[in-house]
């Protein structure tokens, strides 16, 4: 049997999938390990959720991604499932050149290095793993695929700042991210509701990062996120959206440096920084705490402006799609969100709600309602098993 390795690397953890290429492909097991350099624990999961690891490493084993990646290897080549035949990898950013996923040689690793600075938090850990694999598997073909691509085809008037168009071919533009998620999802709904799928559908993905996305007959065309995946909603512990003559009273006025403020605005901000209790929406949902309900009001009514904005990109909605973890897990989130979009005609049904069927709107909804789950290593798979001529 052939398989094909897909990897997600984050800061503190390496997230991976298996699947086998015979019939399609059928995902095998996934894993993590994650807390790296902290508390490392390899954890991975067989496709009935049959635990097929749980192993806690010193620190000191595991200081780093490189580190996680050859433990993560050690143990799949004594799993021993079949023959490896590619990896796949998310890639953060691709810049303004890569509008779809690439196969990796050493020229094109150099050159997503160039992105760096466009993804300080992210593209060195994306890049950690292809670089290990690389040394040790060097025939073994890899292929990128990035959060931006989808969003590539957007209009020269939607992807500009107005700011000096010099600072635009230098690479300031807006890229728009979650790209993978948005490209699983258009062609979910392609498959489960075709007709909506070829008209304007705004899908808000909701995770610990969060964005919107209008699509048009499939196809990207305006994205909260921007140059960075800083702008747009609040999210867990990201500001969103925020003026940036409040960045320049940061470093003018209060002193703060660019590293203190890159920290407030990655980390200390979002749903965390608004409540003080939690960046994660369970513990904001279960809390009593008046703070986090004012964090939950405050993301509500952001993707509700949002959706406002992107609902006058596309000159109307058909559809409005909920994915990712709060996305596809809270109903009392898909409620609150859809009580807000009833303006546009949204009509939601409850009880389709709390069963989180696929449609979640009432016949006479118009915009129609979906909850869709989101794969994002599935579309790597595809796009790898694609790029190695499968
Ligand atoms: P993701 O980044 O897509 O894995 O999503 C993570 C977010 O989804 C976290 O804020 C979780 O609290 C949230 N989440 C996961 N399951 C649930 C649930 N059952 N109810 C509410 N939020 C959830």
């Amino acid at each position: 049997m052939d398989t094909i390795l897909v990897i997600n690397a984050g800061s503190s953890s390496l997230k991976f999938e298996v699947f086998s290429t015979k019939d399609g492909l059928t995902k095998l097991f996934r894993g993590q390990m994650e807390g790296i350099a902290t508390a490392p624990r390899l954890r991975v999961n067989g496709r009935d959720g049959k635990i097929l690891a749980d192993q806690k490493h010193a620190p000191a084993d595991v200081p780093d991604l490189p580190a996680a990646m050859q433990i993560v290897g050690a143990w799949l080549r004594e799993k021993d499932e079949g023959r490896l035949v590619a990896a796949g990898h998310r890639v953060v950013h691709g810049g303004p050149d890569y509008d779809r996923p690439v196969r990796i040689t050493k020229e094109i690793l150099r050159d997503l290095e160039r992105y760096v600075p466009l993804a300080p938090l992210h593209q060195p850990n994306n890049l950690a793993p292809i670089h290990a694999i690389l040394d040790r598997q060097p025939d073994l073909p890899q292929v990128a695929c990035f959060d931006t691509s989808f969003h590539r085809g957007q209009s020269l008037v939607a992807n500009h700042y107005a700011i000096p168009e010099r600072f635009f071919a230098e690479g300031v533009q807006r890229y728009g991210f979650h790209g993978l998620s948005y490209e699983y999802v258009a062609g979910r709904l392609r498959e489960v509701a075709p007709d909506i799928a070829n008209g304007r559908v705004i899908t808000a993905h909701l995770g610990s990062g969060a964005s919107l996305c209008a699509l048009f007959e499939g196809k990207s065309i305006e994205t909260t996120m921007g140059f960075t995946a800083l702008d747009g909603l609040p999210m867990g512990t990201r500001c969103g959206q925020i003026d940036p003559g409040v960045l320049l009273y940061l470093l003018d006025q209060k002193g703060m440096s660019p590293k203190d403020v890159q920290n407030l605005l990655y980390n200390q901000s979002g749903l965390k920084g608004l409540s003080g209790v939690s960046n994660d929406m369970r513990a904001l949902l279960a809390s009593d705490d008046p703070r986090a309900a004012f964090a939950l009001d405050h993301f509500v009514y952001r993707i509700a402006f949002y959706a406002g904005a992107l609902a006058a990109a596309l000159g109307g909605i058909d559809a409005f799609v909920f994915t990712a973890g709060i996305g596809e897990n809270s109903p009392e989130m898909r409620a609150r969100i859809a009580a807000r979009l009833e303006w546009l005609g949204v009509r939601l049904d409850p009880e389709k709600n709390i069963n989180g069927e696929l449609l979640i709107s009432k016949p006479d909804s118009s915009p129609e309602l979906y909850v869709v789950p989101t794969d994002e290593e599935l579309m790597i798979a595809r796009h790898t098993l694609k790029l190695i001529g499968g």
